[in-house]
């Protein structure tokens, strides 16, 4: 970034204001008058013309945009609704979103649940730093679970110097703030903090679809189970107040959205750390109430502190959608004992029952993990054996990973290659067998389809989901898209279905 488009004013931090969201909201200005000053220099040499083309250059100055960005967000939905939300402060600062890498600012939003998926990033920033050397204005930013380790970021200090901004899970929201300061100096930034009680509301966010949309309700995890890092990279749980989140689903609604997605890590747990205590119940009857919302889905639910009052809520509720995902991770009571799950196998199949009774027709999904440090054949039976007993929709099913930091990662007994991929085949096969025998239940029967797109592979198509968050297929087109249409499901191929809508 050259030295032209910095500011000389030394007090710009003494001006800034101390409180949030003003603050960011200040360096969004900041770091938006710079970046115009640079667009306004490159339309003058015509660089901007070289390097946007024609079609772009028209669009961003339509737009009032100075520069192009690029996402690319890895792992779970909290990192999708972090995205959403790094985009809306990029957008701000008078970036506008491009679909390739070749962009200005580069973001990748990590995830580092799985070994794999570091694997995955730093082979990407080989490639991105090739780029770089083509565009040496371009910028590239690293945020997110991986982020908040610290060999990790001594790695990219070390071997990736072509790396312009690091920041964590704990203050994605001071983008602007961080974008500002790069800008203004010559080397890396880095900000990754340890942990934080702060919850930094009503910051700008750019949502991926006009009508569904997923909601933070809290951040963090307390659980430890013992082979995962999220507690570790996501900090202790911290609930946001539910005025801010029921203001959030209003203003949702008032802009078209008909689906909201409660996201948490554990959302039972919602509401302990509030000055007034609510349950996760009790904050599902009060988003049940905001006019317009007409589907309530939520992730994830630990069957540890699954409570009576929330099944009441789901059976009672015109709006909860009749899905559960609902983790299991291991049947063998040793086993969940080992990784810290605080629930057996009879309490999970008891629960499993209890939830199928009271409200029926729900889907029921879950996740499972293989090859758990010490797991046997027979630890393996059991698992099988819930899979059978409990008849689930769908499961994720992983095979275990090795966390450094993580309690599991130092345990004897690591299982066997060749004995997890065997196990996993099999499990892979009962979950399909089982879930082939409880879905499609509703064939036959005219159903709610909230449309989501058109077909992928057939454009006189269009997919849409039901309730229980089963995939439907019937003739349509883009203008049913973002409505809740009454579809008869005439087919059932295996994990979808094939309909007609009715008038
Ligand atoms: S509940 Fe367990 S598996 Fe889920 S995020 Fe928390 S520690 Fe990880």
């Amino acid at each position: 970034m050259n030295s032209n488009f910095i500011d000389n004013e030394q007090n710009i931090y003494q001006h800034a204001p101390a409180a949030e969201p003003e603050r960011q909201l200040y360096f969004m200005e900041k770091a938006r008058t710079l970046l115009k000053a640079r667009f306004e220099s490159m339309l003058a040499s015509g660089e901007a013309l070289n390097q946007y083309g024609q079609e772009m250059l028209d669009k961003m100055i339509s737009r009032q945009a100075y520069g192009t960005f690029c996402i690319q967000t890895f792992g779970c939905q909290m990192n999708a609704k972090d995205s959403e939300k790094l985009a809306g402060i990029l957008e701000s600062i008078g970036f506008i979103e491009v679909d390739t890498e070749t962009a200005d600012f580069v973001l990748y939003n990590t995830c580092t649940v799985r070994e794999n998926a570091n694997l995955r990033v730093y082979g990407r920033l080989g490639q991105l730093g090739a780029l770089k050397k083509k565009h040496p204005r371009m910028m590239i930013a690293l945020c997110g679970c991986m982020m908040q380790e610290k060999e990790v970021v001594e790695k990219l200090k070390k071997s990736y110097r072509f790396v312009d901004l690091i920041f964590g899970t704990h203050n994605i929201y001071q983008l602007a703030e961080l974008i500002y300061r790069r800008l203004n100096q010559k080397k890396m930034v880095v900000e990754v903090w340890e942990g934080t009680d702060k919850i930094v509301e009503n910051l700008p966010a750019e949502r991926k679809y006009a009508f569904k949309s997923g909601v933070n309700i809290m951040f963090g995890c307390n659980n430890f189970c013992s082979y995962c890092i999220v507690p570790y990279v996501r900090g202790r749980e911290r609930s946001r107040n539910p005025e801010e989140i029921i203001k959030e689903v209003e203003r949702l609604a008032a802009d078209g959205v008909v689906e909201v997605m409660l996201l948490g890590q554990n959302v039972n747990s919602y509401g302990k750390n509030l000055e007034h205590p609510i349950s996760f119940a009790e904050l599902l009857r009060q988003v049940e109430q905001v006019e317009g919302i007409r589907r309530i889905r939520f992730m994830t639910s630990h069957p540890k502190d699954l409570s009576d009052e929330l099944i009441a809520v789901m059976k009672e509720s015109k709006k909860i959608c009749p899905h559960l995902h609902l983790p299991l991770q291991s049947g063998s009571s040793r086993i969940l004992k080992v990784m810290n799950r605080k629930y057996t196998k009879e309490q999970y199949l008891e629960l499993a029952s209890k939830i199928k009774k009271e409200v029926p027709g729900i889907s029921l999904t879950t996740d499972i993990i293989v090859g758990f440090p010490g797991e046997t054949e027979e630890d393996f039976l059991e698992t099988m054996d819930v899979v059978e007993k409990v008849g689930f929709d769908s499961a994720f099913t992983f095979i275990y990973s090795k966390r450094t930091g993580t309690p599991a990662a130092a345990m004897e007994n690591q299982v066997p290659e060749a004995v997890v991929k065997d196990r996993f085949d099999r499990l892979l096969k009962l979950v399909q067998e089982t879930g082939s025998r409880v879905s499609g239940r509703e064939v036959h029967t005219v159903q709610e389809v909230l449309v989501e797109e058109i077909n992928d592979h057939d454009s006189s198509l269009v997919t849409g989901r039901l309730g229980n968050n089963t995939v439907v297929h019937f003739p349509g087109d883009a203008s049913l898209i973002g409505t809740i249409v009454k579809v008869s499901l005439d087919e059932f191929k295996g994990f979808y279905y094939m309909g007609t809508m009715q008038p």
